[in-house]
C-alpha cells in the first residue's frame, strides 16, 4: 500500500505563481520581509535572474493566477518592468478569466502606470495603503500620506474592477477613533477588497528591537481585539463578504490567488525569498537578494530550504490552512482524501473546540465561529 499518498488524494499541478520583487525605497520599521532598500542598481540583475528561474521551467506552465508581490513592484523602472512582464507572460501564460495581481505603492499610482499595467494583462491591483491617517503612516515609516492613498484608490478604480487595500491596526499610539476613521475612509471609496492585519513585531524588524528595549509601547490586546471585531462589523455592513480571517471582498471579488494557499493547492514561486509548493514539496528561495542573484548567475539552485510533506502532514496542513476560510473545511472531502489516522486525530479534537464555542458544523463544513476567529492561532497546536 502506498504510504505517502492515498488513492483519492490528488496532488494538483501548479495553477498559481508568485513572483517576489524585493525593491523598496527604504525599509519600514515594522517590516521583516525580503527587501533591499534603495538598491535599484540591482534591477537588471534581478530581472535576468528571474528570467533564468522561469526558463528553468522548461516549457510554459499555464496558470489561473499570478501574484507579483514585494517589496514594491511598482518601484521598478519601466523598461525592466516591461521585460519582467514579458517573461512572465511567456513562461506563465494566464488561462482565460485568470487573475493577475500586482502590489502597488499608493505613491506610484497614476493614470500612466494604471494604463501600462492594464495593457500588460494585469487585472487586479493591491495597494499597500495601511492607513488614511498621515500620523499613523509616519509612525509606520511609510512614504505616502493619507491623501495620496485616497487619490490612488480613486485613480486605480477608474482602470481596475478589482482594487484591494491593505490596512494595519494596532499601531503604537493608535486608538479606536483612528481605526474607525480608517475603515470609514476605506468603505467610502471604490474598493473591492480589504486585507486587514494587526501589527506584529517580527524578529529582524526595527520595531521588534525597539519593543524589546522598551522604546515602543504595543497596543493592548483587548484594544486590538476590539479593532478586529469593529473591522468585521463595519466591512460586512458595507456589503463585504468576510471570507478569510483577515480578508474581506465584495461578492465575486475574493482573491483567487490566496485561496491556493488556503486550499493546500500547488503553486510556483520566483524571486528572492519566494516560497513554492510543488508535488508535496515546499521550498523557499534564498532570502538574501544578493545571495539569490549570485546563485542564479553561477548556475546554482536558488532554493535555500525544502521539505517534502508526507501524507499525514499534508492532511493536517489542509485542515489548518483551510480553517482560515470562513466557510471552513469540507469534511467529506478531507476525510475521503486525507490520511485516515490524521483525519481521525483531527476529528477527536473537534468536540472540545465545538463545546467551547470556537468551532461549529455548517452544511458539511467544520468552521470557526465568531468567537473562534480572533483566537484561532491558539487552537492549531492541538491539530499538529
Ligand atoms: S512594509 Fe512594504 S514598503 Fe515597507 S519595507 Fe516592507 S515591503 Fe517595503
Amino acid at each position: 500500500m502506498e504510504s505517502n499518498r492515498s488513492a483519492s488524494e490528488h496532488l494538483s499541478s501548479p495553477k498559481a505563481a508568485y513572483i517576489h520583487v524585493p525593491f523598496c525605497h527604504s525599509r519600514c520599521p515594522y517590516c521583516s520581509f525580503t527587501v533591499v532598500a534603495n538598491r535599484l542598481d540591482l534591477v537588471d540583475r534581478y530581472v535576468e535572474a528571474v528570467t533564468r528561474e522561469l526558463t528553468a521551467l522548461g516549457r510554459p506552465n499555464t496558470v489561473n493566477t499570478i501574484f507579483i508581490g514585494g517589496g514594491t513592484p511598482t518601484l521598478l523602472p519601466r523598461e525592466p518592468m516591461l521585460r519582467l512582464f514579458e517573461m512572465i507572460r511567456q513562461w506563465l501564460p494566464l488561462a482565460g478569466e485568470g487573475e493577475w495581481s500586482i502590489e502597488a505603492n499608493p505613491q506610484d499610482v497614476d493614470r500612466e502606470l494604471c494604463l501600462l499595467l492594464r495593457d500588460q494583462g494585469i487585472n487586479r491591483i493591491s495597494l499597500g495603503g495601511q492607513s488614511f491617517d498621515s500620523a499613523k503612516l509616519k509612525m509606520l515609516g511609510r512614504d505616502h500620506t493619507g491623501d495620496q492613498l485616497a487619490s490612488s484608490i480613486d485613480i486605480a478604480s477608474q482602470w481596475f474592477d478589482q482594487v484591494s487595500v491593505d490596512l494595519i491596526f494596532g499601531v503604537p499610539g493608535e486608538d479606536m477613533q483612528v481605526w474607525m476613521s480608517d475603515l470609514q475612509a476605506a468603505t467610502s471609496r471604490g474598493i473591492s477588497h480589504v486585507s486587514t492585519y494587526g501589527l506584529t513585531y517580527e524578529k529582524g524588524a526595527q520595531y521588534w528591537s525597539q519593543l524589546q528595549k522598551g522604546q515602543l509601547v504595543a497596543v493592548a490586546e483587548e484594544i486590538e481585539l476590539e479593532m478586529y471585531l469593529y473591522a468585521i462589523e463595519t466591512l460586512t455592513q458595507h456589503g463585504m463578504n468576510h471570507y478569510e480571517i483577515s480578508n474581506f471582498a465584495k461578492p465575486g471579488r475574493e482573491c483567487l490567488h490566496n485561496q491556493t494557499y488556503w486550499k493546500g493547492d500547488a503553486w510556483l514561486g520566483f524571486g528572492p525569498g519566494a516560497a513554492a509548493y510543488v508535488d508535496g514539496t515546499r521550498s523557499v528561495n534564498h532570502r538574501s537578494t544578493l545571495k539569490y542573484l549570485q546563485r542564479m548567475e553561477t548556475g546554482q539552485s536558488p532554493v535555500a530550504e525544502s521539505q517534502t510533506l508526507d501524507w499525514p502532514m499534508r492532511t493536517r496542513e489542509r485542515f489548518i490552512f483551510g480553517m482560515r476560510q470562513l466557510k471552513g473545511v469540507d469534511w467529506s472531502s478531507l476525510s475521503s482524501s486525507g490520511e485516515p489516522k490524521s483525519v481521525e486525530a483531527i476529528a477527536q479534537q473537534l468536540p472540545k473546540h465545538i463545546a467551547l464555542g470556537f468551532m461549529e458544523w455548517k452544511e458539511g463544513h467544520i468552521r470557526l465561529t465568531p468567537q473562534g476567529l480572533p483566537i484561532s492561532d491558539s487552537l492549531w497546536l492541538d491539530y499538529w
